[in-house]
This record gives structure tokens, sequence and C-alpha cells, in this order.
């Protein structure tokens, strides 16, 4: 059984998955998934577009770990699970925060909470107004970390080109992007046919877990635990098996558990881009704290250090999609 519209939704799976997109918390972020399916062309079942109401039912949709949902008890589906298991739950954890509240903001200026001092202490900005009336907004040195040798203030509009500018270096068109998305799908299949080898003691222990199932069910039918015990357990035997079942997969097709990573990378290249496009700075603060490890603000200059890979795409002037090697950098 072949599910419709199957990579785009893998990587519907991966983008949430990279962004931690807290869907619950704000109708923005809903909003921005919704427009990405519509930007791929990801339909529902009836051919629709994907409705924001949609979102949250596609994303908790045990089916595409290969298990269906019926009369509300889990049961193991005949079809291939299109996700990965270790995807899905992450996916689910990212939602499962709404409870969390959200940091209330103290302040309306870009790009706070993202960049430090060499000394150590966090950069804060402030607003001036010249005698001419034009205002202005300066980034400096909180010096909380005591005594700070940072003498330079740096404008806001000379900051904002900076950040733009790494941006581009680590960003991929959406055009570029599909294309790679495609590539890595077909790697994906060609890897997938030439294992086949088997880890006999997962077998083995896949066993166990089908024996524990019918035995389960042996105790249910003797009436020895209540229904809601059975489909508890149940539950939790079948979850452990669909588990078992991708590790077994797992080691039959050594060598593809680059490919998640890899779609996430690229959909974040991509993500680059819109930001480049949309100017949503609020959006580029935390995309620039997701990829980067250290971002210092020294002497009028932005030094923004990105973690793996994404050095390896700011090295180069831009991201060219089809001489990027994505098996190498995870190898
Ligand atoms: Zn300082």
């Amino acid at each position: 059984m072949v599910i419709s519209g199957g990579i785009k939704l893998k990587n519907l799976f991966n983008f949430v998955s990279f962004f931690s997109i807290n869907i619950n918390a704000s109708c923005f972020r809903i909003i921005e998934i919704a427009e990405w399916c519509k930007r791929v062309n990801l339909k529902s079942n009836l051919g629709n577009d994907i409705s924001i109401g949609k979102v949250h039912e596609l994303l908790q949709n045990v089916f595409y770990l290969g298990l269906m949902k019926y009369k509300g008890e889990i049961h193991e589906a005949t079809h291939e699970p299109l996700i990965s298991k270790k995807l899905f739950d992450r996916v689910q954890e990212i939602m499962r925060e709404k409870g969390k509240p959200q940091k209330v903001k103290k302040h309306n200026f870009d790009f706070l909470g993202l960049m430090k001092c060499p000394c150590s202490a966090a950069i804060t900005a402030e607003k001036k107004i010249k005698p001419s009336g034009k205002e202005y907004i300066y980034y400096r040195c909180t010096k909380k970390k005591g005594p700070c040798q940072e003498k330079h203030f740096l404008r806001g509009e000379e900051l904002y080109p900076q950040i733009k500018s790494f941006l581009q270096k680590v960003s991929l068109s959406s055009y570029d992007t599909e294309m790679v998305l495609a590539k890595l799908e077909k790697e994906e299949s060609r890897a997938k046919e030439q294992a086949k080898t088997t880890a006999q003691d997962l077998k083995t222990e896949f066993a166990v877990n089908e024996q524990k199932l019918e035995k389960l069910l042996d105790v249910y039918l003797a009436e020895t635990i209540t229904a809601e015990e059975y489909t508890s357990r149940k539950e939790k035997l079948v979850k452990q098996k669909v588990g078992l079942k991708e590790q077994i997969e797992d080691f039959e097709q050594k060598g593809l558990s680059w490919l998640e990573p890899a779609r996430e990378f690229v959909l974040s290249l991509n993500q680059a881009a819109k930001l480049l496009e949309s100017e949503n700075k609020t959006e580029m603060t935390t995309f620039l704290k997701n990829i980067g490890s250290n971002c210092i603000l020294q002497n009028r200059q932005l030094i923004f250090s990105p973690r793996k890979p994404y050095d390896l795409a700011a090295e180069r002037s831009e991201a060219a999609s089809k001489s990027l090697r994505f098996s190498k950098m995870w190898t």
C-alpha cells in the first residue's frame, strides 16, 4: 500500500522536527506549516489543501507509523511505515510542549538573546535620539560580567546587513531544495533494495514480543484482567513491537541513518532563504540560535560560529545543491 503524498509527508515531519515548531503555542507557526503544505502541494486524501485545523491531526496520525487506530485501540497495519518511530516521537514531544508558558518579551529590540560580548556578557540594545530628532538603535555590552574592554557600539542598521549576509551563506532556493530532496528519496530506495540482511537476536526479541501479545490476549479472554488493562498493556506491547521492527530495519538498512538529518538540513537551508524573503527578524534570531554555537559582537563585527554541518555550508559562498555530498557529512 502506498500512502499518497508520502515523500511530502515525510518531509513535513522533518520540517517540524528541525524547527521544533510548537504548533500549539503560536498560531503563526500553524499557518507556516499549512503554507508549507500548500507550497509543496501536499493535499488531503480528498485532494483539498491542508487546512490549519488539519495540520495537528496529520502530525499525530499513527497511520504513518505503520499502525491503525480502530475503536480507540491501536493495531498493527499491513502497510509499510512512512516515517521512523524516532521522528514521530520527537514530533509528538514538540507538540506536547503546549502547556509551557511562553516567555514574555521585555523589549522590542530585534536580535536580542543572540549575541554576546567577548567578555561573555550579553549584548543589549537601547534607543537614542539625536538632536535632529532621528532615532537610532544601538547594540552594546550589558557589562554584567565585570570589566569589559569593548568600547564600541553598533547601530542596528549596521547589524542587520551582517545577519542577512550570514543567512545568505546558508540558504538554498526552494527549487534546489526540491531537487535535493528528490535525490535523497532516490538514494533511499536504492539503498533499501541493496540491504536485506537480518539481525537474528532482534528477530528473536521480536518473536518474544509476539508471544507476549498472544499471552496477553489469553489472560484477557480468561477474564483475569479488565478490558482497560488489556488495552493499555496491548498498546505498550504494540508500540514496543514497532520499535523493535524499526531496529531490525535500521540494522538491515545500515548506512541510511544519515538520511533524516540530511533532509532536515536541506529543509533548514531553504528556511534561511525564506527568512531572507520575509525579513522576519524574530524568526531569524530563532534560526541563528538553532544553527549556531556562538555569536560574538566584537569591534562592530558579528562573529558567528555555525554548528556542524552548517559550517560546511557557510564555507561555500553559496550553498549549491548539486555539489553538496550529504552522505559524506554524516559518515
Ligand atoms: Zn563586554
